[in-house]
C-alpha cells in the first residue's frame, strides 16, 4: 500500500473557476476530468492508498478556494488514513489566526502553500510571517514551487531555489518542493541536497517520460533520491499510474547505453512513509 503526499479534494464547480479548469488541460495529452469530490477521491484513493495527505487550497490572486473546513471535514471521516493540510493566502489580514484555528480547532497536520499561485514572492513580509508560524506550530509545507499553468501564475515567484533562504531563515521548518520543482529540478536537486529540512516529491511528472527519466537520473547522479517522497497530485493522476510510470522509467532506454535509474532506489520512494519521514501522526 501506498503513502500518497500529494492529493487534491474540490467541488470545481464552486472552489475553482472555468479559466483555472479550461487551462488545466495544457498539462496532459489527454484530457483531465478535474471532478474531484470527497466521495469520488475516497472511491479511488481509498482502495490504492494506506495514508494520503489532502491539501487545501486558497489564492486569492487566481480566485480560487478549497478551504480548510472542507478539507478537515472529510479527513475526519477518515482518520488515520487522511492527513489533511491547510491552506492560507498571505494577502488575508491575519492568515496566521487561520493557520492557528486549522491546527488547534480543525486537527489539520500541515500547510500547502503556492506563491507562483498566490502571486507573491516567498521571501515577501506576508509570508515570512506565516513561515515563522508553521515553523513554531509545527506544521510542514508543501510548496507548490516551480511552474504551473495558468496564464496569470508569475514565473518570477515560482523558481525553487528562493526557498533556501527560507531554510536559512527557519531551520526547523520541514518543507517539501512537489513536482521535482519542474522545469527547475537542476535548482531543486543542489537545494535538498544541502538543506536538511528540504524534501522534493515526484508528483505530476511521469507522463512526461524523458523529462522524468533525466530528473530521476540527475538525482541519482547528485545522490538525492532519498529525499523524494512519493506523490500523485490526485486528480491529475493516481497513485497506481504514478506507481507503474515510475516503475517503467528506464523503458524509454531500451536499445540505448544510456544510464539507467537505479530501480531499488525508485522502488523505496514508492514505500516511503512521507509522513513518517515528517513526523506527523495520526
Ligand atoms: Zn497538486
Amino acid at each position: 500500500m501506498l503513502v500518497d503526499c500529494h492529493t487534491h479534494v474540490w467541488l470545481a464547480d464552486s472552489q475553482l473557476t472555468p479559466e483555472f479548469c479550461r487551462e488545466a488541460q495544457l498539462m496532459r495529452t489527454t484530457p483531465i476530468d478535474m471532478t474531484c469530490t470527497p466521495e469520488q477521491h475516497w472511491a479511488e484513493l481509498g482502495s490504492q492508498v494506506a495514508k494520503a495527505v489532502v491539501l487545501a487550497f486558497e489564492s486569492v490572486h487566481l480566485g480560487l478556494s478549497v478551504g480548510n473546513d472542507f478539507v478537515a471535514a472529510y479527513c475526519r471521516q477518515h482518520p488515520g488514513r487522511l492527513f489533511g493540510f491547510a491552506s492560507v493566502d498571505p494577502h488575508w489580514a491575519d492568515p496566521v489566526a487561520e493557520l492557528e484555528r486549522a491546527k488547534h480547532d480543525l486537527g489539520l497536520v500541515g500547510l500547502k502553500m503556492a506563491p507562483v499561485y498566490q502571486g507573491i514572492h516567498p521571501l515577501d513580509e506576508r509570508c515570512l510571517r506565516i513561515w515563522a508560524a508553521a515553523e513554531r506550530l509545527g506544521l510542514p509545507v508543501l510548496f507548490h514551487q516551480g511552474t504551473t499553468f495558468p496564464r496569470r501564475a508569475p514565473l518570477k515567484y515560482a523558481h525553487p531555489e528562493l526557498l533556501e533562504d527560507v531554510a536559512l531563515a527557519f531551520p526547523d521548518l520541514k518543507v517539501w518542493i512537489a513536482h521535482w520543482g519542474h522545469p527547475w529540478e537542476e535548482e531543486t536537486i543542489v537545494l535538498i541536497r544541502k538543506q536538511p529540512n528540504v524534501y522534493t516529491d515526484l508528483s505530476g511528472l511521469w507522463y512526461r517520460p524523458w523529462q522524468y527519466y533525466n530528473i530521476l537520473r540527475l538525482a541519482q547522479e547528485y545522490q538525492v533520491l532519498h529525499k523524494c517522497f512519493f506523490g500523485s497530485d490526485y486528480p491529475i493522476a493516481t497513485p497506481a499510474a504514478t506507481a507503474a510510470g515510475t516503475r517503467a522509467v528506464n523503458d524509454i532506454l531500451e536499445g540505448t547505453k544510456l544510464p539507467r535509474v537505479d530501480l531499488d532506489q525508485l522502488e523505496a520512494i514508492i514505500a516511503r512513509d512521507a509522513l513518517a519521514v515528517l513526523e506527523i501522526e495520526a
